[in-house]
């Protein structure tokens, strides 16, 4: 199954205490990639994700994008093999991505 379109929204999560933007790029502006974790020179925090990949290989970047960001020093290896195992487990456990996930704020809860 591939996740059509642009439905998925940007997300946005602190990791190690600072603010990470995730969002899902075209295939145009992806160009061979899968997915790309960087600092832009406005010092904002960005992963980007190719978002034409199949849930799986989406659920394996996000997890290898965020290492990355999580722990800058990890070896390319180091953070491939993780994120492997991490989605592998995640998808043995039946964790998948719900239909028309959004971002979008719940009312009426304070926490
Ligand atoms: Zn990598």
């Amino acid at each position: 199954m591939r996740v059509q379109g642009n439905r998925l929204k940007p997300v946005r999560l602190r990791i190690r205490g600072a603010l990470w933007t995730i969002r899902f790029a075209s295939p145009q502006e992806m160009g061979t990639d899968w997915g790309r974790c960087w600092e832009k020179p406005t010092n904002a925090r960005l992963i980007e994700i190719r978002r034409s990949l199949r849930e799986r290989d989406m659920c394996n970047t996000i997890i290898h994008e965020c290492l990355h960001a999580c722990v800058p020093d990890l070896k390319e290896s180091t953070v491939d093999e993780a994120a492997c195992v991490a989605a592998r487990a995640l998808y043995a456990a039946q964790y998948r991505r719900a239909r028309g996930a959004r971002c979008v704020k719940k009312k009426g809860r304070k926490r």
